[in-house]
């Protein structure tokens, strides 16, 4: 199938050409169709399926070729907005903005991205000066609606961007605020990697008869990623990547660790090494992330080490490899660590470095997958076979429970644990119940790093430095 067959306008066609794409991904085959529709749309679909364009594309042709945008000129003011993209994180909403320019180049529409840990006097400015799309953190999008500084009384189209993450990070009560606001009759599309069934109950309420389609699950992209477990002793992890850096000249390497303090140390050890390595995670300033993500991506940087939230979203084409210092509390989160690399058809590889502490982490995951990953002993590490299984150390002095409720996060854990994320960067989020884990609920995860125990707020949540 060809970009040509799908119907979208010779400005988004030239804009396509550009980009060098030659035939559309699959959730670009069926959501392209079903927005240009005008109905409302259900997509399951993850990052690095081209979900992005899958929305954005149909978004732009409907908004630039009614009469409306039709007459629109860059002059013209004042615009209103007219479709709004709500994702979780700042870096998702960066880059989904960057795609919107990107493909609506050759149209007279323009946007703007709004989100938190950066000034909002600069935001206020530009809304004012007029935007036609706006894409936003829901945190972020709250205060200019508190102060009256956006006006959403005229989107025409809705987008909430990986709504699964926004409702795991305890947006639904923004997203709910915001719904409020907007007019009732409008297109409504919602893109969500998994089904649980906080989603449905999110999808019954926004969505009239919407068309639903779901592409293959990122497994399907797992098999085009060379996957291997290099068993190794606790404390020799550091050196173990080292030695791999070094030995396989890799030069562009997103590491993954379940704590932000363990990538702060991480970097340090590294540079130790003559490893140039930066950290991303919630604890640190949105230009120290953005800065670290774009000296990655323009290969000035060697090792970028994330947490999971942090990472989430990151579009790096062919990102060669990815390492999972530590495996991820959650399952899932394995899946789109590793679906960093090999995106879009790209092959890529990931290795997972697993100490004895981790076993049954590893079992939970190839448990999803259906898949026995290879394991790989690298000679001079090899593991001590009579080491015994400790809890996982996630913070000084806080051990958390090797194991300990991660079969059991449900019910009220789940809306305030959904916080307990918020100032760690990720690693620590409660099992979803989307995983269809149920549980028992109560207590958050005993191994989340950095604030174990109590729960937060959503609001000390967002400003742990997402999402706002
Ligand atoms: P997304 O799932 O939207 O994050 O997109 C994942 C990656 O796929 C991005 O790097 C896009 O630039 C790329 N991409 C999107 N559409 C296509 C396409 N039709 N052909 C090749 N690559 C694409």
């Amino acid at each position: 199938m060809s970009f040509s067959s799908l119907g979208l306008s010779d400005a988004l066609m030239r804009a396509v050409a550009d980009t060098g794409y030659t035939s559309p991904t699959p959730i670009q085959q069926q959501a392209i169709p079903a927005v240009l529709n005008g109905g409302d749309l259900l997509a399951g679909a993850q990052t690095g399926t081209g979900k992005t364009a899958g929305f954005t594309l149909p978004l732009l042709h409907r908004l630039s070729t009614d009469p409306v945008g039709a007459k629109l000129t860059s002059n013209t003011s004042p615009r209103a907005i007219r479709a709004l993209i709500l994702t979780p994180t700042r870096e998702l909403a960066a880059q989904v903005e960057e795609s919107v320019r990107i493909y609506g180049k050759y149209t007279k529409l323009n946007s703007a991205v709004i989100f938190g840990g950066v000034g909002i006097n600069p935001q206020i400015k530009q809304l004012k000066h007029g935007v036609d799309i706006l894409v936003a953190t829901p945190g972020r999008l709250l205060d200019h609606m508190d102060q009256g500084t956006v006006d959403l009384s005229k989107i025409e189209i809705l987008v909430l961007d990986e709504a699964d993450r926004m409702l795991d990070m305890g947006f639904i009560r923004d997203i709910r605020k915001v719904l409020a606001k907007l007019p009732a009759k409008r297109q409504n599309l919602l893109f969500s990697a998994t089904f649980s069934d906080d989603i449905k109950a999110l999808a019954n309420g926004l969505l009239t008869n919407p068309a639903t389609i779901e592409v293959a699950r990122r497994n399907s992209t797992v098999e085009i990623i060379a996957q291997k477990i290099h068993p190794v002793d606790r404390d020799k992890k550091h050196p173990m990547l080292a030695h791999l850096i070094k030995s396989n000249n890799w030069t562009q390497v997103l590491v993954f660790t379940r704590t932000k303090h363990g990538a702060n140390k991480l970097v340090e050890q590294l540079d130790k090494d003559g490893i140039k390595a930066m950290a991303i995670h919630g604890n640190k300033s949105q230009s120290a992330r953005t800065k670290a993500l774009s000296e990655f991506k323009d290969s000035k940087l060697q090792v970028l080490v994330a947490t999971d939230i942090a990472a989430r979203g990151i579009d790096i084409d062919q990102l060669p490899h990815v390492v999972n210092y530590d495996l991820p509390n959650v399952p899932e989160d394995y899946v789109h660590r590793i679906g960093r690399t090999g995106r879009a058809g790209a092959t890529g590889e990931a290795v997972s470095l697993v100490c004895v502490d981790e076993n049954d982490m590893l079992k939970d995951i190839e448990k999803l997958i259906k898949q026995t990953l290879p394991r790989e002993v690298i000679p001079g590490f090899e593991p001590d076979p009579t080491a015994r299984a400790q809890p996982i150390q996630l913070r000084s002095g806080n051990p958390g429970h090797r194991n300990g409720g991660r079969q059991g996060q449900g019910g009220a854990a789940r809306k305030p644990g959904a916080g307990n994320g918020g100032g760690n960067g990720g690693g620590n989020k409660p099992r979803a119940a989307g995983g269809g884990n149920g549980g028992t609920g109560g207590a958050p995860r005993g191994n989340g790093g950095g604030n174990a125990g109590a729960p937060r707020s959503a609001a000390q949540h967002r400003s742990g430095g997402r999402g706002r």
